[in-house]
């Protein structure tokens, strides 16, 4: 494993192991990707060995322009070129039929793909110089916490991975937002880096099938992930004033307020920390993950969360410590 700074030279670089069905994670707006060229089974079947991912769990394809979606999905529908305009390149994947050409391991057999055109400058660029579309699951062992950085990439994968382009901290970072424009009314099947709000603006009402209600509706939306090796106890909003904590645990609150509002309940954690001190959900998504590595190497005996507002991005937060509360 080489960690790259992402210049030219070095993306080319990156972009010649994709096409020779290598690993090369990258940075996305979103979060590290383990990204292999989309159209090679080989390629895609390392990506689900370094991970440890379950084969019942399909991968996002990442392209770098509007085009390629006709390569790899069936003509998009109103709804599907409505969002595409007002959201790609961002953090939007959207799930369409597919064609022949998407290798079956990419989709685990599903008759859809799920296509993403992120918005980071390296991203695109190794997309572009590679093979137009690469594969990429976020860069972590299966069910554990996602990367953030080059760091966490390196540390949870080491040798898994042939090169990883070092793009600095992932600026929005929580996944995409999925969202299944295969047939009749979009579906929001995980919630993510665009808000409910702002896919209200553009497609009027859409539904949000939130599958802790149920049955998971999607492969992959398993309850158990994103998780720290601590155990994670997860609390409403304003909940930690009421912990009982085990000795050498650590509480994450969301606001400098909350933090003050929990009182005397605070001086039982060995360590507590904000998620956005000013109580910004934008600034707890982005601190999330990163927080949670910090956290996870210092093995406390517990880890203590509270929820987030439960609104624009703070709900994909919530979904992430949801996740990583499970067992
Ligand atoms: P990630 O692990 O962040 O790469 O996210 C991939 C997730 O996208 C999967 O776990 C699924 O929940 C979702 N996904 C990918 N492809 C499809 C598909 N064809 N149909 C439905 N959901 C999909
Ligand atoms: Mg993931």
């Amino acid at each position: 494993m080489e960690i790259l700074k992402p210049t030219d030279e070095n993306i080319s670089r990156a972009a010649e192991a994709i096409k020779a069905g290598r690993l090369v994670a990258m940075p996305t707006e979103t979060v590290y990707g383990l990204g292999a060229n989309a159209y090679d089974p080989i390629a895609l079947a390392r990506i689900f060995e370094a991970k440890r991912r379950p084969h019942f769990d399909p991968l996002i394809v990442h392209i770098a322009d509007m085009a390629t979606v006709s390569l790899l999905a069936q003509p998009p529908g109103s709804t599907a070129r409505l969002l595409m305009a007002a959201f790609w390149p961002g953090p939007l994947t959207l799930v369409m039929p597919k064609k022949a050409i998407v290798p079956d391991i990419a989709t685990s057999g599903l008759p859809t793909v799920a296509i993403r055109f992120p918005s980071h400058p390296v991203a695109r660029a190794l997309i572009e110089r590679s093979t137009g579309a690469v594969a990429a699951p976020s860069a972590n062992p299966f069910g554990y916490l996602s990367p953030t950085r080059a760091e966490h990439v390196a540390e949870q994968l080491g040798d898994r991975v042939d090169f990883i382009l070092d793009g600095g901290r992932c600026e929005v970072g929580v996944e995409s937002t999925v969202v299944d424009v295969s047939s009749g009314n979009p579906v929001i099947l995980r919630t993510g880096g665009l808000t409910l709000e702002r896919l209200r603006e553009v497609v009027g009402d859409i539904e949000l099938r939130d599958w802790s209600a149920g049955a998971p509706t999607s492969p992959g939306q398993l309850p158990h992930h994103y998780a720290p090796r601590s155990t994670l106890h997860l609390v409403p909003l304003g909940g930690l004033a009421r912990a009982k904590p085990a000795s050498g645990a650590a509480a994450i609150f969301f606001s400098n307020a909350t933090r003050r509002n929990s009182g005397a309940a605070a001086g039982l954690f060995a360590v507590t920390r904000c998620l956005s001190p000013s109580g910004d959900t934008v600034e707890a998504a982005a601190a999330l993950f990163d927080l949670l590595h910090e956290m996870d190497a210092f093995a406390y005996t517990e880890i203590w969360a509270e929820r987030v507002p439960d609104e624009g991005i703070g709900r994909a937060v919530n979904d992430r410590l949801y996740k990583a509360s499970m067992k």
